[in-house]
């Protein structure tokens, strides 16, 4: 079912956040109604039921979405979420959010998003294969490697790309390598891709505390988040000479003023599921992580939670968004008034579909780049939208969201505009 967006916004959330980041930036550059009206609507959703046969036979029928944000500049691009909160306006958000970074970054995509809501720790893994063949085969006639390219996101991984990009397969009669980012390496996935999201959040986050002049070796660092994001954020921070204080998952939190050994809480993690327990640092109650006194905080789980009730109390000199969405509109004015640095998700994030974006021209090409070449062209794409932010920022006296939202804003307007309106 392909239906037209609604255009009722809930009054608060992700979509509210990322309408009125939309709204800012359309009233910098002065844009007309129509054209913001536009950029405010996803350009097609699909809304699917996700019928599945568990394990002990019963069926249980699952809410699957897909929601292409643009094209202007290309294909969709946009990771697939598997979460008990997933819901539509959550996924119009979380597309549209892809349409910006894709465009600051300057990789030749639209954005997207999809997401089911399951909470994936409650099934097996045969069960899990199952929803994700039927979602694919669902959302079929509007996926592909010129249309719109999934990948990973909270609750999906390599495996699950695997899949989708088997059953698109099958179903067109030959492999097509292209229809998914986030691949296992075995099966035409990057080298690199699967730590490039963190990759990228930390050449920022050193940028950024470079910046504020903070020697990172004299820096201290929480990190919200153990998982995709988090876990890479922290071990590559610490390998720069960070020191990470404070870390979280959605089990609890630790605290070391001495700092965290995180080779050694990734492999208590590995065998335990959570950083709960971990011998080497305090316990700490989860909501405290985001209030210490640090110089780098780094929200790398979920949206909203830096919100009214808590940015008062942020005490970090500068907070890079590893995670996309973890700053509410009314949190963002606090942090600004209160002279907070917030490096925003679609800059900082942007590692992840910047490597998908080398993987897809690779799986395309069938060519395959080293490590090096892909670790570096990251490196350099980063600082290169890192520095164009600062600049843009600078000139117009305005914040690094505000001046990623204006730049990514008036490029995908350009791309629109030059194409002109069919017919
Ligand atoms: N899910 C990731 C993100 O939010 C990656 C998307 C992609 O690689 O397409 O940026």
């Amino acid at each position: 079912m392909i239906v037209e967006a609604p255009t009722a916004v809930h009054p608060s959330g992700p979509l509210a956040d990322a309408q009125s980041q939309l709204a800012a930036a359309i009233s910098t550059l002065g844009f007309e109604a129509g054209l913001h009206d536009l950029l405010a609507r996803p350009r097609r959703e699909m809304t699917v039921s996700v019928p599945l046969r568990r394990d002990n036979g019963s069926i249980e029928i699952l809410t699957g979405h897909r929601v292409q944000h643009n094209f202007s500049r290309g294909p969709a691009k946009g990771g697939l979420r598997f979460s008990p909160h997933v819901n539509i306006d959550e996924v119009r958000a979380l597309a549209m959010w892809m349409t910006w970074k894709c465009a600051l970054l300057d990789v030749p995509y639209g954005g997207a998003k999809g997401g089911i809501t399951i909470d994936p720790r409650g099934y097996s893994m045969a069960e899990l294969e199952r929803v994700t063949r039927r979602y694919t085969s669902e959302i079929l006639p509007i996926i592909g490697p010129e249309r719109d390219i999934p990948a990973p996101d909270i609750g999906t991984d390599e495996q699950t790309m695997a899949w989708m990009m088997d059953t698109y397969s099958v179903s067109s009669g030959y492999t097509v390598p292209g229809v998914v980012t986030g691949k296992p390496v075995s099966l035409g996935g990057s080298l690199g891709r699967s730590s490039a999201t963190s990759a990228g959040v930390v050449h920022i986050a050193l940028a950024a505390l470079r910046h504020l002049q903070i020697t990172p070796s004299r820096a201290t660092a929480a990190v919200q988040g153990f998982g995709k994001v988090g876990a890479g954020t922290a071990q590559f921070l610490s390998d720069a000479g960070v020191k990470v204080v404070a870390v979280s998952d959605q089990y609890g939190a630790l605290h070391s003023s001495r700092g965290i050994d995180i080779s050694g809480l990734t492999e208590h993690v590995a065998a335990t599921g959570s950083v709960v327990g971990f011998a080497g640092a305090e316990p700490l109650a989860a909501d405290e992580l985001l209030e210490l006194d640090v110089h780098l905080l780094v929200p790398a789980a979920i949206e909203g939670v830096l919100h009214e009730g808590n940015a008062p109390r942020v005490q970090a000199r500068v907070v890079v968004e590893g995670a996309n969405g973890p700053t509410t509109a009314a949190a963002d004015e606090i942090l600004k008034s209160r002279d907070v640095l917030v490096v925003p998700d679609i800059l900082a994030n942007a590692g992840g579909v910047i490597v998908s974006y080398f993987e897809w021209v690779q799986s395309n090409q069938a060519y395959w780049w080293s490590r090096r070449e892909v670790d570096d062209r990251l490196e350099s794409r980063m600082l290169l939208a890192w520095a164009g932010v600062l600049d843009t920022a600078g000139t117009r006296g305005i914040s690094l969201r505000e001046a990623a939202m204006v730049t990514a804003v008036s490029r995908v307007a350009d791309a629109h505009l030059t194409r002109g309106l069919y017919p």
